[in-house]
């Protein structure tokens, strides 16, 4: 479902500085209906690696694959087309402050052009999956951290992704509603099997939820495998 392939990224320099390289030699292969989880300390490299997947950055070489189209060398219009196939939900949320709840899920698929009736049937679908429906007309202010981050996956899911991105998704919330964060996406995984790839620092995120794993270290991919392998005790 996913996969890069020689990925080598390079940010040009900035002033006089020497170019910056993000990622080297990174081959990474996810398939379809893997909870992946991508784990290394600030600066190794995950969020420009997200990046790629989302299209958002090229690759300075190598190719990067999702959904069966090299996203990297589609057009425009194909790339947004490609990109309606990717959910992402976002440490600090992302979400519109000035909407509500229901206004800040629907808003993905106003734009997708979906009509008022869809619109309506899928909210509350998606609204009733997060256990948020009694909070449809809350603005995001009024939210806790872990219903904000609902709001967020409710969001992401909107457009029937076939891939999950997750950005530190856990890491501004606190233990216990990063457990039911967790929670609500392994169920949701477990529901619609929807490939999931998880970028976080945090070790227990991994352990609790991943089935498979990358450890970075210095833009490069320095051990991957399933977790039970990958963090076996000596
Ligand atoms: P992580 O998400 O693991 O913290 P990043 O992908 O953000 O790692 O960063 C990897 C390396 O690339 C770091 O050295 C970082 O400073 C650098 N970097 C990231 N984004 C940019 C950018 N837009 N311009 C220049 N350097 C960048
Ligand atoms: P209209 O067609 O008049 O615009 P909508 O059905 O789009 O009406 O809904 C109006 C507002 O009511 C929306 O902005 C939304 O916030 C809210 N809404 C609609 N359906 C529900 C629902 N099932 N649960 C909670 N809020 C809803």
């Amino acid at each position: 479902m996913i996969h890069l392939k020689g990925i080598e990224k390079t940010y040009p320099s900035r002033s006089g500085s020497n170019p910056v390289s993000a990622l080297t030699e990174v081959d990474l292969e996810i398939k379809a209906g893997e909870i992946y989880g991508i784990i290394g300390r600030s600066g190794a490299g995950k969020s420009t690696l997200l990046r790629l997947v989302n299209g958002l950055e090229a690759p300075s070489s190598g190719e990067v694959w999702v959904d069966e189209k090299e996203i990297s060398r589609l057009g425009e219009k194909d790339l947004r087309l490609a990109r309606t196939k990717i959910g992402i939900i976002f440490q600090h949320f992302n979400l519109l402050w000035s909407r509500t709840v229901w206004e800040n899920v629907a808003f993905s698929l106003e734009v997708a052009g979906k009509s008022k009736g869809e619109i309506r049937e899928k909210v509350s679908e998606l609204l009733e999956r997060v256990g948020l429906m009694d909070r449809a007309h809350a603005y995001p202010s009024q939210l806790s951290g872990g219903q904000k981050q609902r709001v967020g996956i409710a969001r992401a899911l909107a457009n029937n992704p076939k891939v999950l991105l997750c950005d530190e998704a856990t890491s501004a919330l606190d233990p216990e509603t990063t457990a039911s964060i967790l929670q609500l996406l392994r169920d949701i995984h477990r529901d619609t099997g929807i490939t999931t790839l998880l970028i976080t620092h945090e070790m227990s995120v991994v352990k609790s939820i991943c089935q498979q794993v990358a450890v970075m270290d210095g833009g490069r991919i320095i051990e991957q495998g399933r977790v039970a392998d990958v963090f076996k005790n000596p």
